[in-house]
């Protein structure tokens, strides 16, 4: 298994890359070792099949460059805060040996996101203990980061993303069952109505009066440790 500097979790296909699609990219160009895992396979979404979401994800992956592309395969709508569910996210951590970890902000509209982002804290702990599941050797993760879905709050730290932009339009765009109202089959959702052109206004509003033309925005919850300013 390909050891990753940055592993990002979400619960579907697209919630990383509307969150930090620019920050991976960036990361890529600079060497490091990127992936994402999606906990589901979004088989409840309003728009698209899971066949088609998933070639949607291959070609966002591709955009991105990224090492490594899972799913693993829990029910969409039926997260749980349970040690099966934990322990298939302990089971990727301990496969890839992230430095850094990301997940969804623990607010959102979604309670999907919600979920796994709780299930993600959870793992990140057990991941650690050298007795829990022994047949995989612990990792401890240096830091965690929650990245932004639909609800934004004040960041804790934000990512200049300006010069990789057009990798996040393109990977976005590659979800076009979930963003672009092509055929009148389509549901009306928050989806197809302008949100990619909202996730770019708030990547905006987040770099604004840094000097940055566009970022992205994580949270922390514990202290960012530094070696020197
Ligand atoms: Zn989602």
């Amino acid at each position: 298994m390909i050891a990753l500097d940055i592993l990002a979790i979400g619960a579907h296909p697209d919630d990383v890359e509307i969150g930090m699609a620019g920050t991976l990219a960036k990361h890529k160009q600079a060497g490091y070792k990127t992936g994402i895992y999606d906990l589901t396979y979004a088989e409840m979404s309003s728009n698209g099949t899971v066949e088609l979401r998933q070639e949607e994800a291959k070609d966002a992956s591709q955009i991105l460059q990224l090492d490594v592309r899972g799913t693993i395969g829990l029910p969409d709508r039926g997260l749980q805060l349970i040690k099966t569910h934990i322990d298939e996210v302990v089971k990727i951590i301990r496969w890839h040996k992230p430095r850094i970890v990301f997940a969804p902000y623990w607010e959102d509209r979604h309670p999907d996101h919600i979920m796994c982002s709780r299930i993600v804290q959870e793992a990140l702990f057990n991941a650690k203990l050298r007795r829990y599941m022994p047949e995989l050797p612990a990792h401890t993760v240096e830091q965690a980061y929650f990245y932004f879905i639909n609800d934004t709050v004040p960041a804790d730290l934000v990512v200049d993303v300006s010069e990789v932009y057009e990798q996040k339009r393109l990977a976005l765009g590659a979800y076009r069952s979930q963003f672009t109202p092509q055929t009148n089959e389509m549901v009306s959702t928050p989806l197809t109505q302008g949100y990619v052109e909202r996730v770019e206004a708030r990547d905006s509003l987040l770099g604004q009066g840094r000097g940055m033309k566009l970022a992205e925005g994580f949270i922390t919850k514990g202290p960012y440790a530094v070696q020197y300013f």
